[in-house]
């Protein structure tokens, strides 16, 4: 899979692109990332990508013919990419978007700057996302955490790729159980006994009831959704009728 990054801060995806399990997987291979810099796509000798408002107002725009140049030349040299832009009012980003983007071939991710890009940059986009109702200075955050949460489900980048069925959101989309490690006791708490049983079945089966609890307690529009759409087996049902019985106690 390729990731083709287009920004006017490239050297904020340095650390990003070099650390931990997204570096691996770039030196690896597993995953190809492009970075490009808008301003090589400006025309002028002063590589000006940011125009006034038509209409007055504050702040600027990031002009339209940069960033298709830059997208003619991604496209004639990797082939044509499916384009994401970040923008705050986008589609919300999810675990479900970061599964349906790993399975791309090519994503282009325009980081938006300023008071964001001209108009008529979306007759090339395929999707508008957002990471959350908030605010920021650019788009290159959100480029990140999109890449972060796709690079991490690619086949063979994850040392364990076990550690991604048991993620929160995944599978049936219950959140995660809760973890320990050692030792089986500090400060007075001490690491659940079934833990420490080595029975395994016992642990999976706790660890299910934690996650529903979980999920109940913090995500309740899960639970409801997922019994809705009819995704709970009738032992899960059971157990969260057991559950929400007694919390109502
Ligand atoms: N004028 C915009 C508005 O009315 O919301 C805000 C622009 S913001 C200062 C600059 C850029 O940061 C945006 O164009 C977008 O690319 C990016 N951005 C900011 N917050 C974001 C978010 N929550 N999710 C995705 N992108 C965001």
């Amino acid at each position: 899979m390729r990731f083709s990054v287009l920004t006017v801060l490239p050297g904020l995806f340095d650390c990003f692109l070099r650390e931990g399990v997204i570096g691996k997987a770039v030196s690896s291979g597993k995953v190809k990332v492009n970075v490009f810099n808008l301003r090589d796509f400006a025309f002028d000798k002063h590589r000006v990508v940011d125009d006034v408002p038509y209409g007055g107002g504050p702040g600027m725009v990031l002009k339209p013919e940069p960033i298709f140049r830059a997208y003619d030349h991604i496209s004639e040299r990797y082939g044509k990419p499916y384009v994401v832009l970040t923008e705050p009012w986008g589609e919300k980003f999810s675990q479900d978007m970061a599964l349906e983007f790993s399975k791309r071939e090519h994503i282009m991710i325009i980081c938006g700057r300023y008071e964001g890009v001209d108009e008529r940059v979306k007759s090339i986009v395929d999707r508008e996302v957002s990471i959350g109702d908030y605010v920021l200075t650019g788009g290159e955050l959100p480029a990140m955490v999109i890449m972060d949460a796709v690079i991490r489900l690619i086949p063979g980048v994850l040392g364990n790729e076990e550690s991604l069925r048991a993620d929160s959101f995944m599978g049936k989309g219950l959140l995660g159980y809760p973890n320990y490690t050692r030792p089986a006791e500090y400060r007075g708490m001490k690491v659940p006994e079934i833990l420490l049983s080595g029975h395994h079945k016992r642990i999976e089966e706790w660890r299910r009831e934690q996650s529903i609890r979980r999920t109940i307690e913090r995500r309740p529009e899960l639970i409801e959704k997922l019994i809705k759409d009819g995704k709970l087996s009738g032992e899960e049902l059971r157990l969260i009728e057991k559950i929400k019985k007694e919390k109502s106690v």
